[in-house]
């Protein structure tokens, strides 16, 4: 019994974790980059933690204790999110019978956590073991192509969403994409593809 309960909880984990990715994309392109719903939100990151940091390795890093204070979000973030997940969790569990609010409570501040501490890294190297580990690197790649194009690369470490929804780059490409003097486009879609042979053919 135990362990079915800690099994369905484990998989809302995963599933959780999986949305989380969602959320943050959605989050980070309509709260953070267009001030159509909340202007704080977009002021602070779109204004001022894009303006301080850009995608030039010295400016990308922090340079002063004012700039510091730029990178996180305010305290008030995580009890806000999970705050507003709780009904929906709650109902999600209430209606299908799966007890998963625990696990995706679990899930949620697991993201949050580590989205915090990745960024806040990436923004103010201080030559720890973790900087040098691959997936870290990668995450600072990504998040530094971000710095440059708003509307590509919208997830901090975990790109998901950004490879389901068309907005992910890679370094190659962008640097494919400026070499012939073009902006980096979009993923490109099965369908695309499928239509671009169909044209080539
Ligand atoms: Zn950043
Ligand atoms: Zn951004």
């Amino acid at each position: 019994m135990t362990w079915n309960l800690l099994g369905q909880e484990s998989l809302a984990f995963v599933f959780y974790f999986l949305y989380g990715s969602f959320f943050e994309w959605w989050f980070h392109k309509y709260l953070f980059h267009s001030p159509r719903f909340i202007k704080a939100t977009f002021r602070a990151h779109h204004l001022v933690h894009h303006q301080r940091y850009k995608y030039e390795p010295a400016s990308y890093h922090w340079q002063s204790d004012y700039e510091k204070d730029h990178i996180a979000m305010d305290w008030f973030a995580l009890p806000m999110f999970v705050g507003s997940h709780l009904p929906v969790l709650y109902l999600i569990q209430y209606l299908t019978g799966w007890q998963s609010l625990w696990g995706g409570v679990a899930a949620i501040v697991s993201y949050y956590a580590v989205y915090e501490y990745f960024h806040y890294q990436m923004h103010v190297p201080a030559n720890r073991w973790f900087e040098r580990t691959r997936p870290f690197l990668f995450a600072k790649e990504h998040h530094r192509i971000h710095h440059k194009y708003m509307q590509r690369n919208f997830n901090v470490f975990f790109p998901l969403a950004d490879l389901c929804l068309g907005t992910y780059i890679s370094s190659a490409s962008m640097q494919a994409a400026e070499a012939a003097g073009t902006r980096p486009a979009r993923t490109i879609n099965r369908q695309q593809k499928l239509n671009r042979s169909h044209v080539q053919n």
